[in-house]
């Protein structure tokens, strides 16, 4: 479903170095697969991430999504291509001063081609998805974090993309609000077959959701293993990844 070749991001740094955040790297996901992308503060984790919708432009190597290479298609198809891809992050990017009906409706309006109705109606689908049609009419402020994410997820679920993209999606909450929209995560990948790509620092994350891991290392993709083979992984992190699942 997604298959990144040799893709390379590099950014001007003091001194007038390059810094090199994402080195070479060749990645292929699943239809359907939940993969997480570990790795140490600084290791190109988001870079890698935002290449696969092309929030970040690789400047070599190519991207490929659902059967079209998103780095040769001009702005206007990148766009819609981009709706058949969802994103959430560590601090939801909700739009404070609208509804959370609102907020889901939004990727749906800029589509252009949705009535009223059919908007609402696939507001509400996405809102029961996460459980939270009884917060249809609160604003952000209202909610806790955990119900936050969970519109986040509402609203990148309303185009019905294919695959979406979490950045540290639990970063920011505590254990028991990432419990809920970990299992909310799962319901969207099980229920839905959405193939979820996760970015975290969290290995417990990984643990409870992620059927493969790929280990980032400066820029490099170290290597990947199917979580429950970490224990034959050669990095820190895979051992430490094993440790966790023993314990
Ligand atoms: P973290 O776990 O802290 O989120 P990460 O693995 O997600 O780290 P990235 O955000 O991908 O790391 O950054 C990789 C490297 O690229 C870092 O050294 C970062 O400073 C650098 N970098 C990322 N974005 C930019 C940018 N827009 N301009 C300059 N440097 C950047
Ligand atoms: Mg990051």
């Amino acid at each position: 479903l997604i298959s990144l070749q040799q893709v390379h991001r590099s950014f001007d740094a003091r001194g007038g170095r390059r810094l090199h955040a994402v080195r070479n790297v060749d990645l292929t996901v699943q239809p359907g697969e939940v993969l997480g992308i570990i790795g140490r503060s600084g290791a190109g984790k988001s870079t890698l991430l935002r290449m696969i919708n092309l929030l970040e432009r690789p400047d070599q190597g190519r991207v490929q999504v659902a059967g079209q290479t998103l780095t040769d298609l001009s702005a206007r198809e990148l766009r819609r291509a981009r709706s058949g891809i969802g994103m959430i992050f560590q601090q939801f990017n909700l739009l404070q001063n609208a509804t959370v009906a609102d907020n889901v409706a939004l990727p749906l309006q800029l589509q252009g081609h949705w009535s009223r109705s059919r908007i609402d109606t696939r507001v509400a689908e996405c809102l029961a998805q996460v459980g939270l049609v009884d917060k249809a009419d609160a604003y952000p402020a209202q909610l806790s974090g955990g119900q936050k994410q969970r519109v986040a997820i509402a609203r990148a679920l309303a185009p019905r993309p294919a695959v979406m993209l979490c950045d540290e999606p639990t970063s920011a909450l505590d254990a028991e609000t990432t419990r809920e929209v970990l299992s909310t995560l799962h319901a969207v990948n099980r229920e839905l077959g959405v193939t979820l790509v996760i970015v975290t620092h969290e290995l417990s994350v990984v643990l409870k959701l992620c059927q493969r891991v790929a280990v980032m290392q400066a820029g490099q993709l170290v290597e990947q293993f199917a979580t429950s083979e970490a224990a034959q992984g050669q990095s820190a992190l895979a051992r430490e990844l094993a440790a966790l699942a023993a314990a």
